[in-house]
């Protein structure tokens, strides 16, 4: 599996100012080939490379560098076409979408750039790289990153490594190809029942509660409100922030949550029974307000990041449908709507087993990946999107 391993770099003020003219030169290479794509017929790779290889060569990049440049320009417009299609400008027609489809790309004078083993080697005792910048060769470079990183970065890197520049500090994003561990048969499965309620609920007993996350959430739904109302520049601005900081946050929660199921999963030889994420807008009926909630949370990307950390950790994932686990006895199996009198407890109207509705769902979900697995059913995970 793929692992992207960030290195922080320790320049000199000297090198520093050669990675900066490297971005700066190769972007504005990129701008200006992505100035001729816009209004050619063709933006393919061999067909901007046939046309434009020597012109961009010309800036002062050597050969491999101008390769990336006009491969960076075609994936560019690549991705824009397909996000044109998939419709995340707007329907044909609006004025987004023909804004954004009538004007070429640009890049930042400071977007990442990607090396070759060519133009990047590492010497991991040293920690130090030899960098290809518009200023010559660059050798001793120093980098820096956590034990377990650099030993990835030894063991397994491979292909391209990103030169990034984000807020004064330099970085390579490397990419490492690492084998995957055996899965060992598991011992036992830990059911995981999401919901807004609590966002996370396993068969073992964890449950990350989404009351005080949830508050949160509506508070800041509030300000969004009152700041899209408001419809100024600045309140924009000030919206686009907020947005990206709930985001950050969201993404935090989630690594968090992930973290401790799949540990726990790790540590007691479990496989991971999870729902398909697709049924859960439908299988939740919500009033409207939480809808908007719902919709909002990662479930998704907390779906994802379990499923990730697990084959890191050689954890088995089993994906199941989750229809009516909410509703079913955990302990004779009757299924009712009126085995659920509230949101929060689960009380059986055949055997009278009473427990958190969660925990009860969760325990479903376990014995579904049970019998799924067992009956060799392997599921294969579908790809959360
Ligand atoms: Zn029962």
């Amino acid at each position: 599996m793929q692992l992207v391993v960030v290195v922080k770099l320790l320049p000199t003020p000297e090198q520093a100012a050669a990675l900066a003219g490297t971005l700066r030169t190769t972007n504005t290479a990129a701008t200006w080939l992505a100035e001729q794509a816009q209004t050619a017929a063709r933006r393919g790779r061999t067909e901007l490379q046939r046309k434009h290889y020597s012109q961009v060569k010309a800036v002062g990049l050597s050969a491999q560098p101008a390769l990336h440049v006009i491969r960076k320009v075609a994936d560019a417009y690549t991705t824009r076409a397909a996000n044109l299609i998939a419709g995340n400008y707007g329907p044909k027609g609006s004025r987004r979408r023909e804004r954004v489809e009538s004007s070429p790309i640009r890049f930042r004078p400071d977007a990442a750039q990607p090396f070759d083993d060519r133009c990047l080697s590492w010497q991991y005792d040293t920690r130090t790289v030899s960098i290809w910048t518009t200023a010559g060769r660059m050798k001793n470079l120093c980098f820096t990153g956590s034990a377990d990183h650099l030993q990835a970065l030894q063991l397994y890197r491979q292909g391209e490594t990103d030169l990034v520049h984000r807020k004064g500090v330099w970085f390579l994003y490397a990419t490492c190809d690492i084998p995957e561990p055996e899965t060992p048969e598991p011992a036992g499965w830990i059911g995981v029942d999401l919901g807004l309620a609590n966002i996370a609920t396993t068969s073992t007993g964890y449950r990350a509660a989404g009351r005080a996350l949830r508050r949160h959430r509506e508070r800041q739904q509030e300000l969004r409100r009152k700041l899209q109302a408001k419809g100024t520049r600045a309140a924009k601005r000030v919206l686009k922030r907020q947005r990206r900081k709930e985001s950050r946050r969201a993404i935090e929660i989630n690594h968090q949550i992930s973290k401790r199921i799949v540990v726990e999963a790790q540590r007691t030889a479990h496989g991971i029974g999870l729902e398909v994420l697709t049924g859960i807008r439908e299988r939740v009926r919500l009033r409207k307000p939480q809808r908007a909630a719902l919709h909002s949370w990662g479930f998704h990307q907390l779906g994802s990041f379990i499923e990730y950390k697990a084959r890191r950790a050689g954890v088995v994932v089993v994906f199941v449908d989750a229809a009516y686990t909410s509703q079913t006895c955990r302990k004779c199996g009757h299924t009712g709507r009126a085995n659920r009198p509230n949101q929060a407890r689960f009380c059986c109207r055949a055997c009278g087993f009473v427990e958190h509705a969660d925990r009860n769902a969760s325990h479903n979900i376990a014995a579904r990946a049970a019998k799924q697995w067992g009956s060799g059913a392997q599921s294969a995970a579908p790809t959360p999107t």
